[in-house]
């Protein structure tokens, strides 16, 4: 005699066609609709169901003097940046809450517009560190992609979609999550338009890419290829909902000051105020940055729209290098530290090897990006010969560090 299957009492499946079947006194029930089921009663709870595919409305939000404070213990200055985009995600969190709270559903109440932010500053300033910081804090996945690699779909290189697909990687695939993540695009500056007159010849790196960005930026629904790469007509794709994507730009945008200037000059010489022009900081004409300027470096308008919140990173200057040297908790002098304890080693460094690192990264013009790679090539013979000697401690003087760098330069 054949064995009669249990069939779920919702979906009428068969125990051989679902993953897990459960009794229930009168009935039976299979694990997708087990999963079904608590996704409904938590909408209409509006509660946080175990996978955390809602947003949690009762934990409390981080004001953001709290944010900022949490981005000071790794990332140096930059105190205007800082606020911007404390502020920023602070309302994005807000816009967050909005929705939740009204259940998708802000009709007749006011609501709140995303708030993407672009970050204009020289390269290694601290654009990326920002970005990645505030992701870590949140604890929402986060992933980087590089404008410069974006081409106009049917051309060689990559779709703007895949940018939503490294966030689902970044996310394990766990879509509702990525769908809060952040997604932090470099090298803007590098999609700009070539060119006054847009229709000269197809753009495909700079205006098509910047087109194809508006969507993703506005919210809605784009189609994502899981694996990422380009897309094709029979793939399977993910629907994400960008919505609650926040977006981050950020790009050296070399020679903007000229265009800075251009305008301030013109501003300035129209209505003849001496004292404007006398308090301008010419030395740091970015902090004047406007969307406009944007526009004449030649990003389009709608896409300058979408990225409401403008900021700036200041150029390093040699105090701050020295500060990035051993102020924020993972520096770069504190991870050498904790690598030598590993070993059982007490490493210290003077004051004036310190200042020697800092010279070398001044004349390298390469900024924080650079310090890394005098810290490597100063410790790299000792991280080789320590290890199962008999030293237990070690102080790093300026003629070791100069005898370090002088080698490594010849080679
Ligand atoms: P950008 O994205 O602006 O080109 P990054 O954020 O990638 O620069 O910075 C490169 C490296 O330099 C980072 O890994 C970080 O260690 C260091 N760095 C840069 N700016 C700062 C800063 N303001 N405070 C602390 N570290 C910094």
């Amino acid at each position: 005699m054949v064995k009669k299957q249990n069939h779920c009492s919702f979906c009428g499946r068969g125990e051989k066609e679902v993953a897990l079947m459960l009794n229930g006194q009168e009935g039976f029930i299979c694990n997708d609709c087990v999963e079904a089921a608590h996704r409904i009663v938590c909408e209409n709870l509006r509660q946080k169901p175990a996978d955390g595919d809602t947003y949690d409305v009762e934990k409390p939000l981080m004001r953001p003097a709290e944010i900022k404070a949490r981005l000071d213990e790794y990332v140096i200055g930059q105190d205007e940046a800082k606020i911007a985009l404390s502020v920023a995600v602070y309302n994005h969190y807000k816009r967050l809450r909005q929705q939740a709270l009204s259940g998708g559903d802000t009709d007749g109440d006011v609501e709140i517009e995303k708030s993407n932010i672009i970050m204009i500053g020289s390269t290694g300033t601290g654009k990326t560190l920002l970005a990645r910081t505030i992701a870590r804090m949140l604890d929402v996945p986060f992933s980087i992609v590089d404008a410069t690699v974006l081409t106009e779909a049917g051309y060689v290189g990559e779709d703007v979609e895949s940018i939503l697909s490294r966030l689902l990687q970044a996310a394990d695939y766990d879509q509702p999550r990525a769908e809060r993540g952040i997604v932090f695009i470099d090298e803007i500056d590098k999609i700009a338009r070539k060119g006054d007159n847009p229709s000269i010849t197809r753009d495909v790196s700079g205006e098509g890419v910047q087109q194809g960005l508006l969507k993703l930026l506005e919210g809605s629904i784009v189609n994502v290829p899981p694996k990422g790469g380009r897309k094709h007509p029979d793939q399977d794709y993910v629907h994400m909902d960008t919505r609650n994507i926040l977006f981050i730009c950020g790009g050296a945008f070399d020679g903007i000051e000229q265009k800075i200037a251009q305008r301030m000059n013109t501003h300035t010489v129209g209505y003849n105020n001496v004292s404007v022009r006398h308090s301008i900081d010419s030395k740091n004409l970015l902090k004047y940055i406007q969307p406009q300027d944007l526009k004449s470096y030649g990003l389009i308008p709608e896409l300058i729209g979408r990225l409401p919140a403008l900021t700036y990173l200041r150029p390093l200057d040699r105090e701050a290098l020295r500060n990035i040297l051993t102020e924020p908790k993972n520096s770069l002098i504190r991870q050498q530290k904790k690598l030598f304890a590993m070993d059982g080693v007490e490493l210290d460094f003077t004051e004036d090897a310190l200042e020697v690192m800092v010279d070398k990264a001044v004349e390298r013009k390469l900024g924080a990006r650079g310090l890394r790679g005098i810290v490597e090539s100063v410790m790299t013979d000792l991280q080789f010969s320590t290890p199962g000697s008999e030293c237990t401690e070690i102080t790093i003087t300026a003629d070791y560090v100069r005898e370090q760098l002088a080698k490594s330069e010849v080679l």
